[in-house]
Order: C-alpha cells, then structure tokens, then sequence
C-alpha cells in the first residue's frame, strides 16, 4: 500500500476532537428551510458574492418559501465559478456522502432537496452526521449559551467574553451584573461582575472549556495597555443622558475600554491557568480589515499572560507563516487549524508540512469544523483528514519523518493535542 493509503486509513480510523462548531442545539435547528436555505447560511455564499451574485439576489436564493429550481437558475453561474473552492468541495462532498447526488446541478438540485428534507424529518440527523459519518467524539460549540441550557447533543462550550469587553448598552451590563449579584455603578463594578461570569462558568463543573474571542471582526487585534482612569472615563460614557434609558440603541464604547476589558478578561484567565480560544486572520462574510486580525499582534498578551493557553484560530490564514513563527517561540501558543482546510485545502496542506519542521507536534489540532449547519462539518472533516494524510505522506517521502512517526503526529494533531489542552478526558468518559 503507498504513503498516502497507509496514512488516510490510519485516520479515517480516529474519533477525532472537533474543537470548534457554532451549531445550533439540534432541537432548535430552523424549521423553516432547504438545502439552498440551509447551505448558504455562510462560507460558500460569501463565494457566490465574491464571484459575482448580488445581495438581492443571495436573498431571493436563501428564501425557502420559493421554487427552488429557479433560486437555482439565479445562483447557477456563480455556484459553477466558485463550486471548486474550499467551501464548494466541502458541500459537494456533503451531497455525494450524505445524501447520494454525486454532482450538484439544475437536473439534481430537486433531489437533493428531497433527500436533504426527508433526513430532516427522519430524525437524528446530527448523530448520522458527527458519529456515524464523520466520527467526531466531541464538538467545542462557541458561544456557550447563556444563561447555561444542557443538551444531549454531544458539545462542550466555548464562553464569549465580548459582553465584557465590548459592552453596547446600560440595560446588558445591568442584567449581567444582576445574574451575578452586582449592581454595576463603576468600572470596578464591571470588572467583578466579569471575573465572576468567567470564574463561575469555566473553574465550576459545568461543560465550559475554554474562553473565546472574535473581536478581531470589528476591531484590531492589538490590546493596548491603557490607564485605569481612561477607561474608566469611556465606561462613564454608557451612562449619559443621551446613552443610559433602556429604549436608547446601542453604542459602540471607545477602544481604550475594551484594551482595558481585554487585559482584565486575560488576567482572570491568568489567574485560573485557562484556555482563550482567539479569532485570527480571515474573517467570515465579505469585505473586512485582514490586517486587524494578524495574529502577530496579540505579541503583548502572550507575553504577558504566561498562565494562559491561547489556541489561535483559523490557521492565522493568511499570517500562516507568522502563526507558526508564534508557536515555535511562545510556550503558551498553539495552533488551530479549525476552519483552514476549507478556506483553502492546498494553504491547510501547505502550512502543516511547514509548521511540522518548525513547531513541536504537541501544539497544533487538526481540526474544528466551523460550521452553523451540521452537513458542512462531514464535508470538512474529511477534507481536513485528507489533507493532514497529504502533509505527513510529503514529510515521509521527504525523508523527513518516518511513517510510525506520521501515524503518531496524525493522532496527536486530531485527538491528543486538543483533548490535553482543553481537558476533555472527562467529557469523552461519559
Ligand atoms: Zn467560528
């Protein structure tokens, strides 16, 4: 058997770790929807506009309530431009695995539909696709609800700090301090409100893993260190006249307040020696600021915060090069490679056979799905084994590493490296 055989079967046999999902609890899934609906919630869509389709038309072609064969007349030219990206292949391999259509086009779309609803209605769809088909032991869904729900979905959580740090409106940090016994009146009133918050969610017995951050969609990674009293005169802001009543909107406080937050929120990770999961490089939808999102500049935390693990996302794609340069020099770096090998399968490949010489095997995981509709999680996944299988099998024709070598990194990248440092042992004893 070659290289690459050898290696793919050695992982499609792994339970793997998925260490990043935004799927909706599968009883609260939209009722109301098709495969077209469904499908082009994100990601793929973001590649229809990109080569070409209008908002109005995206709008008419995510609207389940018309005809599907002429939504599929309207999005036709630009699913055929973009059907081989990433995000293309990953949902055509979801119609070939999941549901039997081999090609998706005007003759299938309708069955494909027809398949798609009857899963639906079946039942248990997502154990079909994360158990049986994908073979996903745990998922780690971001946001953790909040107030806290259980779920017999097979998640643990992510828990978004960005109320914390980014408050918009009196009425939220008042109801959040409330759930946590504060009447918040001052800056120092908010920032006991939010260690509590974190503390009671991630240091108790709940299925709270790690602490996340996406903020790098609406502002730069960099964190400056600013002074008590500047953010503290930002803070005082929510409560003007103009800014305080409950019907007011909402406003978007000054970036010393949330330079501030973020310190705090990292201090109280600090503190509780725990994981903050950080958005990096491309940002979901179309049209962004990709410099705000360089990995490189969260530099300052990581050397200031050494008790906390930072899991920097997304393969830091583009930065891929700087993420790898973060890893090899900073103990508490790693790296995930969730959502990477749909954003781009040949930087995913690419990437991995470089971060292999540079960065030590026990700091990067292979994979998180990334996904708000559980049929694009199988296509990724199998992707993501087909490209981790790729990477090793050049390092092994290389003469780089053996191929029980390769096997063993494969394990670590899927199961051990996440389920050491998200401490998943006693979820996966269930
Ligand atoms: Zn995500």
């Amino acid at each position: 058997m070659d290289t690459y055989s050898h290696l793919f079967d050695h992982i499609q046999a792994l339970n793997i770790i998925d260490t990043h999902e935004h799927l909706p609890f599968e009883s609260e899934r939209p009722q109301e929807t098709d495969v077209l609906a469904e499908w082009l919630i994100h990601y793929f869509s973001c590649d229809l506009v990109s080569a070409g389709l209008n908002d109005n038309d995206l709008s008419i072609v995510r609207d389940s309530r018309q005809a599907i064969k002429n939504r599929w007349q309207i999005v036709q030219p630009y699913w055929h431009a973009a059907e081989s990206t990433g995000y293309g292949r990953a949902l055509a391999i979801a119609a070939r695995d999941l549901y039997g259509v081999d090609t998706i086009n005007s003759q299938t779309i309708e069955q494909l539909n027809e398949n798609f609803t009857a899963a639906r209605k079946a039942g248990e769809h997502y154990k079909f696709v994360l158990k049986e088909k994908s073979r996903i032991a745990l998922s780690v869904v971001d946001p953790m609800p909040i107030p806290y729900k259980e779920t017999d979905d097979p998640f643990v959580f992510a828990m978004r700090a960005h109320d914390f740090i980014c408050p918009t409106h009196y009425r939220q940090m008042r109801s959040a301090g409330a759930e946590v016994g504060i009447g918040v009146h001052t800056l120092t009133d908010w920032m006991e409100a939010t260690r509590r918050h974190i503390e009671k969610h991630l240091t108790a017995n709940t299925r709270a893993v790690c602490l996340k951050n996406a903020l790098a969609y609406e502002r730069s990674l960099l964190y400056e260190k600013v002074t008590y009293s500047d953010a503290e005169k930002a803070f005082n802001e929510l409560f003007n006249n103009e800014n305080l009543p409950d019907w007011r909107p909402p406003i978007k406080v000054a970036k010393v307040f949330s330079d501030w937050m973020m310190h705090f929120v990292c201090r109280v990770a600090d503190d509780n020696q725990l994981v903050y999961q950080i958005h990096t490089g491309l940002q979901e939808g179309n049209g962004n600021i990709i410099y705000d999102s360089n990995p490189t500049l969260l530099s300052n935390l990581f050397l200031e915060y050494q008790n906390v693990r930072f899991d920097v996302f997304h393969m830091g794609y583009p930065y891929i090069m700087e993420l790898g340069n973060l890893a090899k020099n900073f103990q508490n770096v790693f790296i995930n490679m969730c959502w990477g090998h749909i954003i781009s399968p040949e930087a995913a490949r690419r990437a991995l056979v470089e971060w292999l010489d540079a960065v030590p095997a026990n700091k990067i995981s292979a994979f998180g799905g990334d996904y708000c509709f559980v049929d694009g999680v199988y296509g990724h996944q199998l992707l993501a084994r087909q490209n981790v299988a790729a990477a090793l099998t050049q390092k092994v024709t290389d003469g780089s590493i053996s191929l029980s070598r390769a096997e063993e990194i494969a394990t670590w990248l899927f199961i051990d490296n996440p389920k050491r440092l998200l401490k998943l042992q006693r979820f996966l004893d269930e």
